[in-house]
């Protein structure tokens, strides 16, 4: 029966203030999660997503166990992320590897499982090469599939870091799974970005083929990328699929980072009786703390703040499946709103055509008292419109009068208008009766009807343009 043997390294690299990847080796599971999100947010989710997938993938292990819990470590990073103001919008990758059972003699059933751009990658020893597993779920990855950029574009393009998946974003997730029956001899390796930003995949490949030991390959890897530049967080996990003869360790559980600065280191002698033998390179150059999973409490937000980390990567949160029907029910919510808001407008615009269109005022125009539609002054985009220009002129009317013609003398209706401007006409009359011989309204009165002196009785209906309606 095959065996697995993993083997984990990582370092913060050059520009870091901190790790905030996580590595998980064990002799059934592998993984590694690339936080991300304020300065704590993404060590917590990356470790958060690690501990609870290894804890329900032991529950269940299978493939649909570990598809399984990688949606438990989604629902628990978000969990935590909605709790935790501090920590709100944390999320992280995951790239996980699992033995499943089943197999055959002479071969090792894995599942794999992917959210984000961390990587799978197997090693073709016959072609000298590394195939990548994995698809990243990357806003540029996916410009490649769509033939819109080249891989070497999508290398050096700056958006390259835009998630359009990641773990602790939403409520569900949906990973990539595969299965894979590996013979003894096979090699797997699981990244973060740190990795492959800094070195092609021919370079990985060399490494992998060089060096036998899998410590040893793994913090080859890690110190080559440092050499290259170390711009990110650089996490590798190796794994290598033994034949039944071949030693190996039978249950050893390493998390890696789980120091957090600022914090006292874990004590040595601290492992549980789970975990019997770490396999992760102790000897190398590359700086690393290895601890057993349940020994390191997580990192707290309260903890002193110190130098910014986080990833420059705006998460774009992927739409839950089933994805068609994510979008139709957006749709729809977008129609409606747009519907909504139509109608409310329309509405408004009506109520205040209507309103207009039913007011009238008395005022000047032209040096002629008239009767207008809409409201003095105008009411928003509606400007007031001539309905009747009578014969009276400011002479014909008391001057007190005059100067509330000029405001605007507001009435109810059209006929009560009209009746004012019979009243206006009379109280001349009526202060100065002496004058009324002598004065009387003038000839130039186009549709109004001169009776007695300065008197001007409405005009007929028929005499009259009649409001606009
Ligand atoms: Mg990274």
């Amino acid at each position: 029966m095959s065996r697995l043997l993993t083997a984990a390294a990582t370092d913060t690299g050059y520009l870091r203030a901190t790790n905030q990847d996580v590595a998980l080796a064990t002799n059934d599971l592998a993984a590694v999660a690339d936080g991300m999100g304020g300065h704590l947010g993404g060590e917590v989710a990356a470790r958060i997503a690690v501990e609870e997938l290894l804890n329900a993938y032991r529950r269940d292990r299978t493939t649909e166990g570990l598809v399984a819990a990688a949606r438990v470590a989604n629902a628990a990073v978000y969990r935590r992320s909605m709790s935790d103001r501090n920590l709100r919008g944390m999320g992280t990758t995951l790239t996980a590897a699992g033995f499943v059972g089943d197999e055959p003699d002479d071969q090792l059933r894995l599942a794999l499982v992917n959210v984000g751009d961390s990587r799978a990658y197997l090693l073709d020893r016959p072609g000298q090469r590394i195939l990548k597993l994995t698809d990243d779920h990357s806003v540029v990855e996916e410009m490649v599939r769509s033939g819109e950029l080249t891989p070497d574009e999508a290398a050096v393009h700056p958006h390259r870091h835009i998630l359009t998946r990641a773990l602790g974003i939403e409520p569900e997730v949906e990973p990539d799974c595969w299965e894979l029956d590996l013979e003894p001899g096979s090699r797997l390796l699981l990244c973060s970005d740190g990795l492959t930003n800094e070195l092609g995949e021919q370079e990985i490949a060399q490494v992998l083929l060089d060096e036998a030991d899998t410590g040893k390959a793994a913090s080859d890897l890690v110190r080559l990328a440092l050499h290259r530049g170390g711009t990110d967080n650089i996490t590798v996990v190796v794994l290598d699929v033994l034949s039944g003869e071949e030693p190996a360790a039978t249950d050893d559980i390493v998390l890696i980072p789980v120091a957090v600065p600022g914090k006292p280191a874990p004590a040595s002698g601290t492992e549980t009786s789970a975990t019997t033998e770490a396999v992760v390179p102790r000897s190398s150059a590359v700086p690393m703390t290895t601890t057993p999973l349940g020994t390191q409490a997580l990192p707290s937000p309260d903890a002193a703040p110190r130098a910014a980390h986080s990833r420059p990567i705006l998460l774009v949160p992927r739409a839950k499946r089933p994805k068609g029907q994510r979008d139709r029910i957006l749709t729809i919510r977008v129609a409606l709103f747009v519907l909504v808001f139509a109608a409310v407008l329309g509405g408004t615009a009506g109520v205040v055509v209507w309103f207009d269109k039913a007011s009238f005022f008395v005022g000047l125009d032209q040096g002629h008292v008239t009767i207008f539609q809409g409201r003095p002054g105008g009411l928003l985009w509606l400007k007031p419109s001539v309905v009747e220009r009578t014969a009276l002129t400011p002479p014909d009317l008391l001057a007190s009068n005059v100067v509330y013609l000029r405001q605007g003398m507001e009435e109810s209706s059209y006929q009560a208008a009209r009746n004012l401007v019979h009243d206006l006409s009379l109280e001349r009359t009526r202060i100065v009766p002496n004058t009324s011989a002598t004065t009387t309204t003038s000839p130039r009165a186009v549709t109004a009807t001169t009776t007695l002196a300065g008197v001007v009785t409405p005009p007929t209906a028929t005499a009259t343009a009649g409001p606009k309606r």
